[in-house]
């Protein structure tokens, strides 16, 4: 795939850089010696073969973008937007670098710097601003599903290339949405996010079943929100701590830890001490209410229940999961542990899909082909379902499962272990 542009990059790096930014923190920059070992490991720049669209170009440009407030340098943000911020970068480098958290301090320095404008910016904010109020997407969700449901839908199959890509991506919803409840003797706090309650509802009212059936008490708090983490990735950062604070207020008042099922979701929660280390009046709140924070596969207790018939099964790696919490064991372990399954490992299973929140609406060349290795390299496995554990990933899956004309189902590892038999 050739680069839309190029962006002339130092390969002599720097490693110190006294930055004038509020958003990225000079140690954290300083933490990458430029040996080059996560180039490989890096989606875009195996794809693009650009050193800017790299871990360490991207780098070298953020110093640039901080070392002082004077205008942005021309063609930066084009790079620092094709970063997916999927932290496998993170997991392949031996120095520590914390890829994701200076990758969101940058583009919220780029969005006050240089602010967005036009339709496309317009859109981003839009469509930011609906995922954090519970009444707009309920709106947009019910629209989409009808859509979704519609001829219209089959038909845009023939429509231009980006209306029939962004088609493909529409969600149907799965049964009702989910309406969180609370209870006065929880020992399990559910955090139910905001596209998952509207559009993954059978998933939602699955983790609570798998978690009352191992003897937890689950309550939903209703003034939760979204988690802010689309926010933090868009620049958005004034959006993500308002959004963290309502969590941390819908929260409070138990020690019980908080069950998460979405991985973009449970990576961000688990950031809240970093979002708000800024905020005296609220850096200790956000720090003990993300020690709380576990995804549901790091608290839920093996199954006894059967498939019914031996079924091969992969497990998709969703990168927040992977890289963003180093959670790869446990689901595999619950998967495992169900008789009939047989847990097939895929080429370069930690490698992104594409999906990225909402990337492959804002990147689709590289989301499209992103999605079209993901699925050889699932194909390859011959899997009777492919089981994941966050929402963005089982769209992308399932899209690029139907454009390549199989029809494997895809389930949140949730619905899987709450009724294995439904697909065996
Ligand atoms: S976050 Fe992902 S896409 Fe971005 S630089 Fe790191 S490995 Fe590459
Ligand atoms: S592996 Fe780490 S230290 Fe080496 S270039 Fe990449 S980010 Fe920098």
């Amino acid at each position: 795939m050739e680069p839309a542009s190029k962006y002339d990059v130092q390969t002599s790096m720097r490693t110190v850089v006294a930055t004038t930014s509020r958003h990225v923190r000079a140690d954290d920059l300083a933490t990458c010696v430029a040996c080059g070992l996560c180039l490989n490991d890096c989606p875009t720049y195996r794809l693009l073969g650009e050193e800017a669209d790299s871990p360490r170009g991207r780098l070298q440009l953020i110093r640039a973008l901080v070392d002082s407030d004077g205008p942005v340098p021309a063609g930066l943000a084009v790079h620092l937007d094709r970063c997916l911020v999927c932290r496998a970068c993170e997991t392949a480098c031996p120095s520590g670098v914390p890829f994701g958290r200076i990758m969101e301090g940058a583009r919220e320095e780029l969005s006050e710097r240089r602010p967005a404008r036009g339709v496309a910016a317009w859109l981003r904010r839009y469509g930011l601003g609906t995922v954090a109020s519970p009444r707009r997407l309920g709106i947009a969700a019910r629209v989409t599903d009808l859509y979704a449901r519609s001829p219209l839908a089959a038909a845009a199959r023939l429509a231009p290339r980006a209306l029939a890509w962004a088609s493909s991506l529409a969600p149907r919803r799965e049964g009702p949405p989910f309406r969180p409840t609370e209870r006065a003797d929880a020992d399990v706090l559910l955090f139910a996010g905001c596209i998952m309650r509207e559009a993954f509802g059978d998933t939602e009212r699955a983790t609570v079943a798998v978690l009352e059936a191992d003897g937890r008490r689950v309550s939903a708090p209703v003034e939760q929100v979204c988690c802010g983490a689309l926010h933090a990735h868009a620049g958005d950062g004034d959006g993500a701590r308002r959004l963290a604070r309502l969590n941390i207020d819908a929260f409070a008042g138990s020690e019980a830890p908080i069950v998460v099922n979405a991985a973009g979701c449970g990576a961000h929660l688990k950031a809240y001490g970093e979002v708000l280390r800024g905020d005296a009046a609220w850096a200790a709140r956000a720090a003990a209410f993300a020690s709380r924070v576990r995804d549901a596969s790091e608290v839920v207790r093996p199954r006894r229940a059967g498939t019914g018939r031996p079924i091969r099964v992969v497990y998709q790696d969703a990168c927040h999961l992977a890289h963003g919490q180093k959670v790869r064991d446990q689901p595999r372990a619950l998967l495992r542990g169900i008789e009939g399954v047989t847990l097939v490992e895929i080429a370069d299973a930690e490698r992104c899909c594409g999906s990225a929140g909402i990337y492959n609406l804002t990147q689709p060349d590289i989301a499209r082909e992103l999605q079209r290795q993901k699925v050889a390299c699932i194909l390859a496995a011959h899997p009777d379902v492919v089981v994941s554990a966050n929402p963005g990933c089982m769209l992308q899956i399932q899209a690029g499962l139907r454009a390549a004309g199989a029809a494997v189902p895809v389930v949140h590892l949730m619905r899987f272990l709450a009724d294995p038999r439904a697909f065996g």
